[in-house]
């Protein structure tokens, strides 16, 4: 298959490669060149703009980092829909919100386009192995065609609905995210209190009832003084921003999601480490 691939950073990067791996032609844009070097070295094409990314491809990928670039990369100047022809296919992988997967959607219904939300989950380690999980919304048709290329990418794919519908399953994965996250790090500040050896407390937490996904993979970061992204800390805040406007919108009230998206605010813009990766919230304590 031919396809445009918008974003080539930790994410895109082992999605694109995975897409070369199964054979496909890709054609990739991304802001920053140099960040494209990997996947341009494993065979893709190199396009100067989001536009020459759309042209002839039968699927457009995107896998940006904020609503904003979301927004530029379609609606812009050189953007996707100043080229994009009825009957493409155009998926945006960027953890973004609904309201912009909606408004993509109306876009592409009356242009002849087709269009899905589909963020995903699983990190960069998910992204390199196509072992992520991929959550859609948008065009049924579309979501149909595309499974298959999503199962080169993926090991789960799910569809919920209309557009906008991916990007709520994502808000549902970010906040038991934020769970994880939080509860991670003050497992790791009252052991290490506590005198105990943390290896061992991690390998026994890991074969037990608190046994979950962000524990294995960052805690062994965390002990070897990793805190490099994995998932950055600045993107988890925007999802985590994301989700209570969207449960605010919903009448919902979530005062642990609320604490959790304080304590990435003190990490973030406080203390400016918004570029480390998601388990570096520890510092928080470790670094005070
Ligand atoms: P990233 O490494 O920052 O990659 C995003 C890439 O998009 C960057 O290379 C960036 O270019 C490029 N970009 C941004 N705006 C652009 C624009 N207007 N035009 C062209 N390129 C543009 O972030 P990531 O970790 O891959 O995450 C991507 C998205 O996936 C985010 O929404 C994140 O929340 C979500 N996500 C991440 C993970 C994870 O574990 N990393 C897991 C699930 C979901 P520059 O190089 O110039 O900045």
């Amino acid at each position: 298959m031919k396809i445009g691939f918008i974003g080539t950073g930790v994410m895109g990067t082992g999605i694109i490669n995975n897409l070369l791996t199964a054979g496909h032609e890709l054609t990739v844009y991304n802001r920053t060149k140099s960040k494209a070097d990997n996947v341009l070295n494993n065979g893709a094409h190199w396009a100067d703009t989001p536009a020459k990314a759309t042209v002839n491809n039968e699927v457009v990928f995107t896998m940006v980092g904020y609503p904003q670039d979301v927004e530029e990369v379609y609606f812009g100047n050189q953007g996707i829909f100043s080229v994009a022809e009825p009957g493409q296919l155009i998926v945006d992988m960027t953890t973004s919100t609904p309201s912009l997967a909606i408004k993509i959607g109306a876009y592409t219904d009356k242009n002849g386009l087709l269009a899905l939300d589909a963020p995903v989950s699983g990190g960069d380690i998910g992204a390199k192995n196509a072992t992520l999980t991929i959550m859609v919304g948008g065009n049924k048709t579309a979501f149909d065609k595309l499974v298959p290329l999503f199962k080169q990418v993926g090991q789960r794919v799910n569809y919920f609905g209309s557009y906008g519908a991916g990007q709520h399953a994502k808000m549902a994965n970010q906040i038991m995210i934020a769970g994880t996250m939080t509860g991670l790090t003050e497992m790791l500040v009252y052991a290490r209190a506590a005198k105990l050896d943390l290896p061992t407390v991690l390998e026994t937490l890991n074969s037990g009832g608190a046994a979950n996904w962000s524990m294995a993979n960052y805690v062994p970061r965390i002990l070897k003084g990793d805190y490099t992204p994995g998932f950055f800390a600045k993107h988890f805040l925007k999802d985590l921003r994301i989700a209570l406007d969207e449960a605010d919108k919903m009448n919902l009230n979530l005062p642990a999601t609320n604490q959790a998206k304080q304590l990435y605010e003190q990490l973030v813009d406080q203390r400016n480490l918004g570029n480390d990766g998601t388990q570096a919230l520890v510092k928080l304590w470790w670094e005070s």
